[in-house]
């Protein structure tokens, strides 16, 4: 299918050197790549070239069936566009001398950027991913959860309710565009597209913007990203939030070598990758900062009685969870990491009525504790679980929550693939019930 008339026009005068070298690169085959975890990752399960602009990317020669690899439902890789990774790279400067940051990705699902938010903070700082979509919010809390690092909150509000003004000390926002960068990966988009989708999503982009900007802390980051090229929704946004807001564009060292477009205008520059220099989709992004000014105290309504466990509690649980782990549960019996020492930890405990925030690591039911995924992903488990090494067909089954017949001790077993942990069973006699989350299932 062709590209769309009107769009190739405007490619015409927005790029008059570089035009017809871009439109050839639309029809040129995808390269797949995938974000791989930084400790859970093996090289043997898959293998690839890496990505110049984010040390955890990696360009694979084709695409392999993920979902029959037991390692990408164990969250040790994801697959990403390669092009939307340089968002790390500015997400690393905007964070390189915040004291445990709290960030909020304000447009998060399905997650991609969200999981490099999460790994590039790691225990020293807070993700609160955010998708306004509900069916969307699912799939995002399914990605992060998978992942398994244990700082992040999902909320599932739009911009303009989040109560948490002047909280966060980056606000990510990834866009709703007219996609424009996509018509490679999306080729019927071409036909969809129109040319009026850039004004109207920059409509909704200035809402947004303004709410990501009162979210933001005085002396915070507005990280901005679209993938697509037009100006309307790029330059011009940067031109909205310099003379609205008076956010001051930060510029972002890249390397030559990398071939990103660094897009200039009045108001500052921003980072293009254009599909005929670099390896992935359309992709633009910027950095600003919002002006220096005072701070209110914020205070959080807590609507959630958390608890610490009790010592014959803490003990059944230790079965389970390594001792070290700092553990909560709610009224409810559910039990959560309680991992986020610093500032933003009252946003954790406002938000845990929710089950879908914080690390949910398990369930008290009566006097027993029924483990959870929680454990299994972010590989917290105590030396006493016992582990259960499937073969590949049968972590596949177990995968599809089929039952399978073992041979094992009766009781709670840790599920693994290649030492991989992947969920947790309980052997009743010869069968092992499966207590894979069923909504994560293998479906086809
Ligand atoms: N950041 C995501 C990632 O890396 O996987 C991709 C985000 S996608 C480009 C934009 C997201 O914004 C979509 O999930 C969409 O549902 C959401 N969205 C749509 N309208 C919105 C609005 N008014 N406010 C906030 N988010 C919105």
């Amino acid at each position: 299918m062709n590209l769309p008339e009107a769009f190739v026009n405007r490619l015409k005068t927005q790029f008059p050197d570089q035009w017809e070298l871009m439109i050839p690169a639309y029809d040129r085959e995808i390269q797949t790549s995938v974000l791989t975890h930084p400790t859970k990752f093996k090289s043997t399960s898959i293998q690839g070239n890496p990505v110049a602009w984010n040390a955890l990317g990696l360009l694979l020669e084709e695409r392999p069936k993920f979902t029959f690899d037991p390692h990408y439902h164990a969250g040790a890789y994801y697959s990403q566009e390669a092009n939307s990774m340089l968002i790390g790279h500015l997400f690393k400067q905007a964070i390189q001398e915040i004291e445990n940051p709290a960030v909020l990705d304000l447009c998060a699902a399905p997650g991609g950027k969200s999981l490099i938010y999460s790994t590039l903070l790691g225990e020293n700082g807070v993700l609160v991913a955010n998708e306004v979509v509900p069916q969307r919010l699912s799939i995002l809390r399914e990605n992060l959860d998978k992942w398994g690092i244990p700082n992040v909150f999902t909320l599932g509000m739009y911009p303009n309710k989040i109560p948490f003004t002047h909280a966060f000390d980056v606000v990510a926002v990834d866009a709703p565009c007219s996609g424009e960068g996509l018509f490679r990966k999306q080729v019927d988009y071409r036909g969809e597209w129109k040319e009026s989708f850039a004004p109207s999503c920059a409509v909704r982009q200035h809402e947004i913007l303004q709410e990501a900007v009162r979210l933001l802390k005085p002396g915070g980051y507005l990280l901005y990203s679209t993938c697509t090229f037009a100006p309307e929704e790029n330059e011009d946004m940067l031109e909205y939030l310099s003379n609205e807001f008076q956010l001051e564009n930060i510029s972002v060292e890249m390397h030559s070598g990398w071939k990103v477009d660094v897009v200039k205008c009045a108001a500052g520059e921003g980072y293009r990758m254009l599909p005929h220099n670099t390896p992935g989709e359309g992709f633009f992004c910027t950095l600003l900062k919002k002006p220096e000014g005072h701070t209110e105290k914020i205070r959080f309504k807590f609507n959630s009685k958390i608890v610490p466990l009790t010592a014959k509690e803490r003990s059944t649980v230790n079965a389970f969870i390594r001792e070290d782990i700092a553990l909560v549960k709610n009224e409810k019996g559910l039990v959560f990491l309680d991992t986020l020492q610093h500032t933003f930890k009252d946003l954790w405990r406002a938000m845990l009525p929710n089950a879908n925030a914080g690390t949910l690591v398990g369930e008290f039911m009566k006097d027993k504790f029924i483990p959870g995924q929680g454990i299994a992903n972010t590989g917290i488990e105590s030396n006493d679980v016992r582990k259960l090494e499937l073969s590949y067909d049968n972590v596949i089954r177990y995968l599809k929550k089929e039952v399978i017949q073992v041979e094992a001790e009766s009781g709670f077993v840790l599920v693994t693939f290649e030492q991989q942990n992947i969920g947790w069973g309980k052997v009743v006699g010869t069968r092992l019930n499966n207590n894979y989350p069923n909504e994560w299932r293998i479906r086809s």
